[in-house]
């Protein structure tokens, strides 16, 4: 049992991530014992799969297979009438819109982070906001949640300058704190102006809330990831954000998984003709 203030406040702190993880993966619903989806049985053999690099191996443990496809529909909202919805370059759209003040994150930020990477991407990567890295250089995913987003690239054989990478808004939220709905409704036609100009073939969502916020629903990452969703049209997964890996390991093997199956999509899409 606890006895002092420190212990208490550890105790709840250790109580608040377990909650926060749980979350992540169940959604708001409280698993108890009794509703908890069956465990896998001990000593029943795996499904054979094949041999991987030493880095993926590093990266994500043992591999299982994917679950079945689904889909939730994302309903087309039009754009709202402003100029830069004219724009046809993403460097046009970029210089449009990167003084924006239309929500208060315009306020506290230090920088603008529009996006990074190839104009004529196939793959869009769409993480929710920009933290204090992003917010301090400008550009998405580079601290450790980047690094790992690399090697989670690298690992289903994508370099980070062949695919392009944003978020749904481009302003940091203070503290990192989740985004606020008016917040997201200000900022996310600026990434339909992007897909739009960018015309990927698939988009690779990276967590919860960045999900919930693309396809407008309160599922739980358990229940939007390994499907194959519609984002305005484009095919869209969604996996673990590399920054919930950082904070819980157990989750690298579901994200090898996803992007197993991602990049599984992507080869089957080239060769058709
Ligand atoms: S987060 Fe988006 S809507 Fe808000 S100020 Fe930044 S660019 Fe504008």
């Amino acid at each position: 049992m606890p006895d002092t203030n420190d212990d208490i406040k550890k105790l709840l702190t250790d109580v608040q991530r377990y909650l926060k993880e749980e979350q992540e993966l169940f959604g708001d619903y409280i698993y108890t014992e009794s509703t908890m989806p069956p465990k896998k049985q001990a000593g029943k053999p795996e499904a054979q799969q094949p041999s991987k690099p030493p880095l993926e191996q590093d990266l994500f443990g043992s591999t299982a297979p994917p679950a079945k496809p689904g889909k939730i529909a994302e309903q087309h909202t039009p754009y709202p009438n402003e100029p830069w919805v004219k724009s046809s370059t993403l460097d046009e759209l970029n210089s449009m819109i990167c003084n924006c003040t239309k929500c208060s994150l315009g306020h506290t930020r230090t920088k603008f982070v529009f996006g990074v990477g190839n104009p004529n991407a196939d793959i869009v990567i769409v993480g929710e906001a920009p933290g204090a890295d992003e917010d301090a250089q400008g550009e998405p995913f580079v601290g450790r949640a980047g690094q790992l987003l690399n090697k989670i690239l690298e690992a289903i054989n994508f370099k980070r300058e062949e695919v392009y990478i944003c978020n749904i808004l481009k302003c940091r939220p203070p503290g990192n704190r989740d985004p606020q709905p008016e917040e997201v409704e200000a900022c996310i036609p600026h990434l339909w102006k992007q897909i739009e100009i960018i015309k990927p073939k698939l988009i690779l969502c990276l967590g919860r809330i960045s999900a919930q916020m693309l396809l407008k629903t309160n599922a739980s990452l358990g229940d939007m990831r390994g499907k194959v969703h519609d984002y305005r049209g484009i095919k869209m997964m969604v996996t673990y954000h590399p920054a919930a890996l950082l904070r819980n390991p157990n989750w690298k093997k579901p994200t090898w998984e996803d992007v197993q199956k991602f990049r599984k999509m992507y080869d089957e899409m080239k060769q058709q003709p």
